[in-house]
């Protein structure tokens, strides 16, 4: 029997790549590969799509929330509030422009930040929270929203993992000042290679980011500030065109494979499945459950067994993520000693990701499912 893997572009692309071939070979023929028509009809569709008024593509969603933090002129001497529980890209825009990442611990329920916990992170230094939509599913914007208020903060989304997410019937990106969204192959809306974007209501800061993404320039040749190269390429535009036409609907499958995984999981001892934020419906990019560790023992050691055991009966699952950024060698200068964030610390043990896209088959979710029920078996006692 072959692995079953954590995704499968290969089969996205057996449903859609005559499309996709076409769209990139009509832009391989019009010698146009660097912005031009392709790019803005891109960045129209995809503002229309988010409900914003303006798009600025870029090179990466790393490069998406940069560009934020840039076209917000944060910098050195400024803090801006965000999760340690993410990919490093979050934080480490924040460095890239030499303000200082400030982590808030996470609820343990959502993996997402802890709103209540929040207020008593912002000092007088704080210009601006970088929520992340952890594996899809939305925080709390009302909440999120009213505090930034309050305290007069710039609020970027980190959307990368959730596009086509909505929170109280709107979607992601389009509720804070920025929306900032990855193109990566494997999101929700993927390209064949990189890409990124920047969804904003608010035109003159839509062009102040286009400047920044083409080397501080408006003018060519005619530079304001020290800006960089990010640019989203024609063929990616032309290739996500095509596939935003079906993200609605991927996304709807991803749901119905959260719910069977609800269900088929739901008695099965010591995990604990992901729970939607109520208000928010999650675009679904990862289903991550908790195996729950044996007292005593090593914490990570019964989810990393787990994970072995799944990986012998071909089903590969993923660890989102292993070491919390609070903890890693690159921001030992922060100072945040191990213990400063328990549910970040708690759940990074615990996490196991499992086999999530649109086109897996039902057979293989219970052959998913079989192979997990052994697996917490074999690891119920911590010897
Ligand atoms: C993927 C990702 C990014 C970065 O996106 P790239 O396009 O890979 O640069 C940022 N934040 C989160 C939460 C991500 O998952």
């Amino acid at each position: 029997m072959s692995n079953i893997p954590p995704l499968d572009l290969k089969r996205q692309y057996q449903a859609i790549g005559a499309d996709v071939s076409a769209a990139v070979l009509e832009v391989l023929a019009s010698g146009a590969y660097i912005g031009g028509a392709t790019v803005q009809n891109f960045e129209q569709q995809f503002a229309t799509y988010v409900g914003t008024q303006a798009c600025v593509g870029c090179n990466s969603g790393t490069d998406a929330l940069y560009l934020a933090l840039r076209a917000m002129k944060i910098g050195p001497g400024d803090e801006v509030i965000t999760t340690p529980f993410t990919f490093i890209a979050t934080a480490e825009t924040i460095s890239a422009v030499g303000a200082k990442p400030v982590f808030v611990d996470i609820d343990l329920a959502t993996f997402n930040l802890d709103l209540d916990l929040l207020a008593a992170a912002i000092t007088p230094r704080t210009k601006a929270i970088m929520p992340v939509h952890l594996f899809g599913n939305p925080i709390d914007m009302s909440k999120l929203m009213a505090i930034a208020k309050q305290h007069n903060l710039i609020v970027i989304e980190d959307c990368a993992q959730a596009t086509g997410a909505t929170w109280n019937g709107k979607l992601v990106g389009s509720i804070g000042h920025f929306g900032c969204f990855s193109f990566f192959p494997t999101k929700n809306l993927g390209a064949c290679g990189d890409g990124g974007a920047i969804t904003l209501n608010d035109p003159a800061l839509a062009d102040d980011l286009r400047m920044y993404r083409e080397h501080g320039s408006r003018q060519r040749y005619y530079h304001e500030a020290i800006g960089v190269n990010s640019r989203l390429d024609a063929i990616q535009a032309a290739v996500l065109q095509v596939k935003l036409q079906h993200l609605d609907s991927w996304n709807q499958h991803r749901a119905a494979v959260a719910t069977r995984y609800h269900e088929l999981l739901a008695n099965i001892p010591d995990i604990i499945t992901p729970q939607a934020t109520p208000g928010g419906e999650s675009a679904w990019n990862q289903y991550t459950i908790r195996v729950i560790a044996q007292p005593g023992a090593d914490p990570a050691a019964r989810r990393d067994k787990v994970r072995a055991s799944l990986q012998s009966a071909g089903v590969i699952s993923m660890i989102y993520y292993p070491l919390p950024l609070h903890l890693q060698a690159v921001y030992q200068d922060l100072g945040y000693p191990a213990g400063s964030f328990p549910h970040t610390e708690r759940v990074s043990h615990e996490v196991l990701s499992l086999p999530m896209f649109p086109e897996i088959t039902f057979e293989e979710q219970q052959r998913v499912v079989y192979a997990l029920k052994d697996a917490i078996e074999s690891t119920s006692h911590s010897d």
